[in-house]
């Protein structure tokens, strides 16, 4: 993610903040120093270490499903921190649904212990003391009159607050809408009985639909916070749907069927109007560059020459060409395809069997390809999908 930083490794597991995060901290001096005219310097301790464990709760949020998916064989590339919440970069899906299940439920199934391992605390202190913290309570969710609570002191409040947090971190997570866990957990209970891509379809429709409700509720109360989250978890259940469509139909092919064989090849000595001349004749974004034994050197996109051109570089396409490459099988699956496109960045790949190059793979081939089966199949069909 861009404008996330590193700031720890954790079970092996980068641990990253993004910049965005900062900014709670800007809001938790401006609220104290406006709330109260001053900066109370030991108020504004303990709002920082809330904050700081309101974070450290979320970031064992994450560690639950990044950990339970180490143990089905799945790593985590990232753990990233937002001002929203946590996100753990899973390497891909858990297969099993049940698999699914356990990863999504460890989550929030952190916050419930977290919450029931403060509780003893209050085993601690007067009865007194509780019935003014239940009172409290009460009136935080339900600020009607006055409340003057009397004793509760900082330390009590943090135990209150660590409870109340983690039970709202994990209800909230399990609302029944991506990106939410519970939209996960119900996908994979779906998944047991019909597939899942149709399981997906239906989950992310309940998602939508509840973001919907939410956006309506919100927008009537002007809570224009609850009104954008509720939008985003509307476009997050409609991608997600799309991205298993997409992992469905490209499954069902093979490189070998929508390869290119009549590419224009580039060569390391070609200067760059010379390059840019022979892409236009086909109209062609993405290239391989040779060397003049038709060995292949590396590849290169068009707006790498163009942006050389522009900057007046001189040579030839060796200096700018991104060097190597990755070569794929005509029976690799498009699916992992895609997936080694979209990692190595390049665009494009070559396709070899047995030392033989037949053709390339690019990008746009590929997006046109799928742009193509998405628009003619609608849903597509869940041929062989059942477990
Ligand atoms: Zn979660």
């Amino acid at each position: 993610m861009k404008g996330a930083f590193q700031v720890a490794r954790i079970f092996d597991i980068p641990v990253k903040i993004h910049w965005s995060f900062g900014l709670i901290f800007v809001w938790i001096f401006y609220t104290m120093s406006t709330n109260t005219g001053r900066l109370d310097v030991e108020e504004t301790l303990w709002l920082t270490l809330g904050v700081i464990s309101l974070f450290a709760c979320v970031l064992m949020h994450e560690f639950g499903h990044a950990l339970t998916a180490r143990r089905y064989g799945i790593g985590t590339r990232d753990i990233v921190l937002l001002p929203i919440g946590g996100v753990a970069m899973l390497n891909r899906l858990p297969k099993n649904p049940f698999q699914e299940f356990l990863v999504a439920a460890a989550g929030p199934a952190v916050n419930f212990v977290i919450a029931i391992l403060c509780l003893p605390y209050f085993l601690f202190i007067t009865a007194e003391k509780r019935s003014d913290i239940y009172q409290w309570i009460i009136h935080f969710f339900n600020p009607d009159g006055n409340f003057f609570y009397q004793d509760i002191t900082a330390l009590d409040f943090f135990f209150v607050g660590m409870i109340l947090m983690n039970l709202m971190v994990a209800i909230f997570n399990l609302l029944p809408a991506f990106p939410m866990d519970g939209g996960r957990i119900f996908r994979a209970l779906l998944s047991m009985r019909m597939g899942r891509l149709k399981a997906t379809q239906y989950a992310s429709y309940v998602g939508q639909f509840l973001a919907v409700v939410l956006l309506v509720i919100s927008l009537l109360q002007f809570n224009f916070l609850a009104a954008f989250v509720s939008v985003f978890v509307f476009f997050t259940a409609m991608n997600e749907y799309r991205a298993i469509k997409q992992e469905h139909i490209l499954g069902q092919f093979e490189v070998g069927s929508i390869l290119r064989a009549c590419y224009t090849p580039l060569y390391e000595s070609d200067d760059f109007h010379l390059a840019v001349a022979k892409g236009k004749e086909k109209g062609e974004k993405q290239f391989l560059v040779f060397d003049q034994w038709h060995n292949i050197k590396g590849s290169l996109k068009e707006e790498t020459i163009k942006e050389a051109i522009k900057r007046k570089k001189s040579g030839g396409l060796a200096q700018i060409m991104q060097k190597g490459y990755d070569a794929l099988a005509p029976t690799d699956s498009l699916k992992d395809a895609f997936n080694q496109l979209y990692r190595n960045k390049r665009g494009i790949m070559p396709v070899i069997r047995k030392g033989k190059l037949l053709g390339v793979l690019d990008e746009e081939t590929l997006f046109d390809f799928l742009d193509q089966q998405t628009r003619r199949r609608g849903v597509p069909k869940i041929k062989g999908e059942r477990r």
